[in-house]
């Protein structure tokens, strides 16, 4: 269940009316569009795990939206708002995005409808490895059939304790730490993955203000720097984008809004300060740097220039669209805005940067950990020390040419270092995503810019993504 009001659509709805838009622009055969849109399959579980001295009941979902690239890929989320609808919408997004960025794979969702908050570690281990046996059970988790990752409530944790129990099911099997994506380094994991959805979103808006035109659309000029900027849920994804944003793009972070309330401070707050009060005591409440404001919507309301909803689904909806002060806004969640919401923001000039593309972060660097699992190297092993030599080589030999000139100049120290320094695996993947979001940036603005008929990201994004897919059911003869 989403945080929309209930005269509105539900979340899977809501997608299927914003691949309807996009699909009704463009030439699709009507069996082709239908089979694209609909949902291939959900799977539910009904599970016991012994807690506490009882048995106690959970149910968890596996949607898989479309297999016309395997393996299929999507995160499992822990939350009480977990239900078929939910999986079946994120599983949807999921096959867009995956087409949008270009990772080689369907979509696919999971979700287990529990509050993470209610158990200890061990309760949580046990739980965790019970639904991955039933998943691993149908090839509902395997490395070339369906591969998830961390979402909202799960994370390096739970990954490892599921890939854990793929292996234990599957102990011949020499790929089996491609099962899942997002585990910790020690367990297959891949430098950058935690950040990775965070900084896809750092790395989109940078994208979106290297077009002054696109600027200007959403009401703004210049660069990130001093703009303002206001966050909802400081989790995984939240965090990292207000962090980088912050300490590196020198935007400032006025509004940070969580369960219990929001920060609100127009100089810009603290952000590492903020996540460990919010990890040291479950809430914002009783932070003493910066106003609170107890009721948090309000102040997604509140002026700023971009606002960053990254929690849950359905926070903008028909209550609030037309109070939304900011210019841009960039979904760094799922769904965070209805369809609904959506029609009345894109009338009032509204940009809206669409999820589909501004989290793709994190499936994009997941593409990398499935790969490098599979090739089962680290990135950059081979070659950085190669690139280290010849780089020394270049130096060298510059030193040499400027000695026999009298030293007439002198490299500066700092250059030196960089430029002598192969990349690790960390710049490797930083460099993998940030090509990956300039260049789906660049594909929905052709769209955008392009044609008449399109007037938003959103949509151009859809009809990108829904091209690619339906070229791929076609190569395939459907
Ligand atoms: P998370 O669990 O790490 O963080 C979610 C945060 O939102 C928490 O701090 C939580 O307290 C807060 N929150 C929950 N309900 C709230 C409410 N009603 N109001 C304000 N704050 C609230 O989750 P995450 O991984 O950061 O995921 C957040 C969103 O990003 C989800 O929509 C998820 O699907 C999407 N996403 C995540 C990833 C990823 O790699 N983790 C990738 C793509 C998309």
């Amino acid at each position: 269940m989403s945080a929309a009001p209930a005269n509105e659509p539900t979340f899977r709805q809501s997608v299927d009316l914003m691949f309807n838009r996009a699909a009704a622009l463009m030439d699709l055969p009507p069996g082709l569009e239908e089979k694209i849109r609909v949902c291939n399959g959900v799977y539910t579980v009904r599970f016991g795990v012994r807690l506490r001295g009882q048995i106690q009941t959970f149910t968890g979902y596996r949607a898989v939206h479309s297999e016309h690239m395997e393996p299929v890929k999507g995160g499992i989320r822990y939350a009480p708002s977990v239900d078929q609808d939910e999986v079946e919408a994120l599983a949807a997004l999921m096959t867009y995005k995956c087409a949008l960025v270009e990772a080689p794979f369907g979509g696919s969702k999971g979700g287990l409808c529990i509050d993470p908050r209610d158990y200890d570690e061990h309760e949580l281990e046990q739980i965790t490895r019970r639904f991955a046996y039933e998943l691993i059970k149908r090839d509902l988790i395997h490395p070339s059939q369906n591969v998830p990752a961390p979402d909202m409530g799960t994370g390096e944790r739970e990954m490892a304790w599921m890939a854990d129990q793929y292996a234990r099911m599957n102990t011949t099997d020499i790929n089996a730490r491609a099962c899942v994506t997002g585990k910790p380094l020690n367990a297959g994991g891949i430098a950058g993955r935690v950040e990775a959805t965070g900084r896809g979103v750092q790395y989109a808006l940078r994208e979106f203000f290297r077009h002054p035109e696109d600027v200007l659309a959403a009401g703004m000029t210049g660069s990130l720097d001093g703009k303002r900027i206001i966050v909802q849920g400081l989790g995984n994804v939240g965090y990292h984008a207000a962090k980088f944003l912050s300490e590196e793009d020198g935007a400032k972070i006025t509004g940070i809004i969580e369960r219990d309330g929001a920060l609100y401070d127009p100089s810009g707050l603290n952000v590492e300060k903020v996540r460990d009060w919010l990890i040291r005591h479950g809430g914002l409440t009783g932070y003493p740097e910066a106003n609170s404001v107890a009721d948090g919507e309000a102040v997604m309301e509140s002026d700023c220039d971009i606002l960053i909803p990254a929690a849950l689904e359905g926070v903008i909806n028909l209550t609030n669209a037309h109070n939304i002060q900011a210019k841009l806004i960039l979904e760094a969640a799922n769904g965070p805005i209805t369809a609904g919401a959506d029609d009345i923001l894109r009338s009032r000039g509204v940009v809206i940067i669409p999820d589909l593309y501004a989290n793709a972060g994190g499936v994009t660097v997941s593409y990398f950990e499935w790969v490098k699992n599979l090739s089962h190297i680290r990135f950059g092993r081979m070659q950085r020390r190669q690139e280290e030599a010849r780089h020394q080589l270049v130096l060298d030999e510059l030193e040499r040419l400027d000695h026999a000139m009298g030293d007439a100049w002198n490299l500066s120290p700092s250059f030196k270092d960089k430029y002598l320094r192969g990349a690790d695996e960390l710049e490797l993947v930083r460099s993998g995503l940030d090509d990956t979001m300039r260049t789906a940036y660049q594909s929905m603005r052709e769209v955008w810019h392009g044609r008449n008929d399109v007037t938003d990201l959103r949509t151009a994004g859809f009809i990108v993504a829904i091209e690619r897919v339906a070229r791929s059911y076609r190569a395939k003869g459907l």
